[in-house]
């Protein structure tokens, strides 16, 4: 059954700048183009050094001089939840959005991504509320004093988003910005930026807050991206993306010394237990390796199986993965859509062919399906590969695409080293009938995410991010909220007389003063 589509003339995007919108400086632009079927579906400006001066001045001005800064916790929290409100309304129409402009499968975006989100955002509306203030125990030497510590926001807040999840990541980033009184200038990927451009007009359209609070910016990583993060104007960067991108930005923080938060890649790992549940352990393994086609960042993309039920598990996953149907993202029965760009297929390819060069086996896939309705866009079969040596390339780089490597382990400690042997620390799936064993493998992965029978699940009061080389600080929960704050000190003065100060010791009393 395929959605009805809207069938608009393709629309022009422009950038959204101190409460208006407007094209980008001599009138430059691009197109974003549907995956599926390669059809330019809408075009967007692009920013250049004029734009992003004009977006951060006025980020800048509104958190300077404006009133969002100092907008009462429980205001921000009802502005939020208008703003959910109104996502919430338009939800179906998100989703078409994300779907087509992502060629993420239509299932997804209804039923998870845009709730998932519109659940995000409610929650950060809540988070909202909590107290800038915070108590802090009594503490008499050497003087007597009241402290408290205030939470203040950080400022202009920088914030590049991937491709892969636009619609969450957008409020992933605007949500504890915003409400901990942050302003915001948000840079969508120039491959899938439609949702996050459509939430920006919804805020907008709402009128709720003040100009220059939020603004977009469109137009590639490696300029208005680029601009944006080596801005002196900036004062905080919150980057998504590539770990590759993220060491950029991390160099172009430094002569600032800019506030930073990289949410990077992974080559996450699942490890199936000897005592498994076979039946959902093979299904949660395959979710949490296939799902948007592999490209998500903590997709579990190593599977670790013991050396006993090797064999049987990769026939059945294989037999499973048969039945995936790929195709067109917006029809309801599709499990998996195309990858994002040619581009991604061409290095998606290229990871196959080493993974044949260093003498894994294809158990699965590794070609393009075959028929006229794959012909128009970038579409890849899910492939298996299996008696994969964990050092290899394969199972060492992040690849973006579906391809799973399967690995033979013998004993518990030599799969969780080997799931530990990694420079990404993402996340991590594992698989038993027997919690108490599974909670102690989840205890010793280098992970920031660890799930005991599933995979994916983000939960918006925990907080996400990754050890090592995935990335630095969290998102979501309190944790995320934090790092949208500074927190200061205030130091009260109780002590009376003079002799009692700290100051005494430097500066003696006049005569006759005590
Ligand atoms: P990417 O190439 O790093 O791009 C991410 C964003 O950064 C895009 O908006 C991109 O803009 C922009 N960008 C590129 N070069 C830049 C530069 N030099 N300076 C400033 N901005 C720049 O990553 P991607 O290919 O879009 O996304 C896939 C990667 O993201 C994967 O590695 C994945 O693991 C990671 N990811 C991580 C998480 C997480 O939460 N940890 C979530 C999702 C994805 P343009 O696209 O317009 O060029
Ligand atoms: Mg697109």
């Amino acid at each position: 059954m395929a959605l009805e589509l809207s069938t608009n003339e393709q629309p022009y995007h422009r950038l959204y700048i101190n409460g208006a919108w407007r094209d980008g400086t001599g009138g430059r632009c691009f197109e974003v183009v549907e995956p599926a079927t390669g059809t330019p579906i809408a075009s967007v400006a692009s920013a250049g050094a004029a734009d992003v001066d004009a977006a951060v001045a006025a980020a800048r001005e509104a958190f300077d001089a404006g009133p969002w800064p100092h907008t009462p916790p429980h205001e921000r929290a009802r502005i939020l939840h208008r703003i959910a409100d109104m996502v919430e309304e338009r939800a179906f129409e998100l989703a078409e959005i994300e779907s087509r402009d992502g060629g993420v499968p239509i299932r997804k975006t209804t039923y998870n991504d845009i709730p998932l989100g519109l659940h995000m955002l409610r929650v950060f509306a809540e988070l909202a509320r909590r107290s800038p203030y915070e108590p802090l125990p009594w503490n008499d030497f050497p003087t007597l004093a009241w402290s408290f510590v205030w939470r203040e926001p950080v400022g202009v807040c920088a914030q590049i988003i991937p491709w892969n999840y636009t619609f969450c990541m957008a409020v992933w980033k605007l949500g504890p910005a915003l409400s901990t009184g942050n302003t915001v200038v948000l840079k969508p990927s120039s491959l899938a930026p439609l949702s996050a451009i459509e939430l920006v007009r919804m805020i907008d359209g709402s009128g709720l807050l003040p100009r220059g609070v939020v603004n977009l910016i469109t137009g590639p990583g490696a300029e208005a991206g680029e601009l944006l993060v080596a801005h002196p104007g900036v004062d905080k960067i919150a980057f998504t993306g590539s770990t590759e991108v993220g060491r950029k930005i991390m160099a172009a923080a430094a002569p600032h010394i800019k506030k930073v938060t990289l949410e990077l890649g992974g080559k996450s790992p699942s490890i199936l237990l000897p005592d498994a549940d076979l039946d959902k352990a093979i299904d949660g393994a395959l979710f949490g390796m296939f799902y948007h086609a592999g490209q998500v960042c903590e997709a579990g993309t190593r599977c670790f199986v013991h050396s006993s039920h090797y064999d049987e598990v990769v026939e059945r996953m294989v037999a499973r993965v048969r039945q995936l149907r790929i195709g067109d993202p917006m029809e309801l029965e599709t499990d998996i859509g195309p990858l994002i760009s040619f581009g991604q297929r061409e290095r998606v390819e290229g990871y196959i062919a080493l993974g044949r060069e260093e003498g894994a086996r294809l158990a699965l896939g590794g070609g393009r399906p075959h028929g006229a309705r794959y012909e128009q866009g970038p579409f890849l079969e899910p492939t298996i590969f299996t008696h994969v040596s964990n050092r290899s390339r394969l199972a060492q780089e992040e690849i973006f695409g579906p391809v799973l490597a399967v690995i033979r382990y013998e004993e518990l400690g030599e799969a969780v080293a080997m799931a530990n042997d990694s420079r990404y620390g993402l996340a991590a799936s594992v698989w038993s009938r027997d919690l108490q064993q599974a909670i102690e493998v989840a205890r010793r992965l280098r992970t920031g995410t660890v799930w005991v029978n599933d995979h994916h699940v983000l939960n918006p009061y925990a907080p996400f991010g990754g050890f090592k080389e995935s990335g630095i600080g969290r998102e979501m929960g309190v944790a995320g909220l934090m790092e949208y704050t500074e927190p200061k000190h205030i130091h009260v003065d109780f002590q009376q007389r003079r002799s009692g100060k700290l100051w005494w010791d430097a500066l003696l009393p006049p005569e006759g003063e005590e």
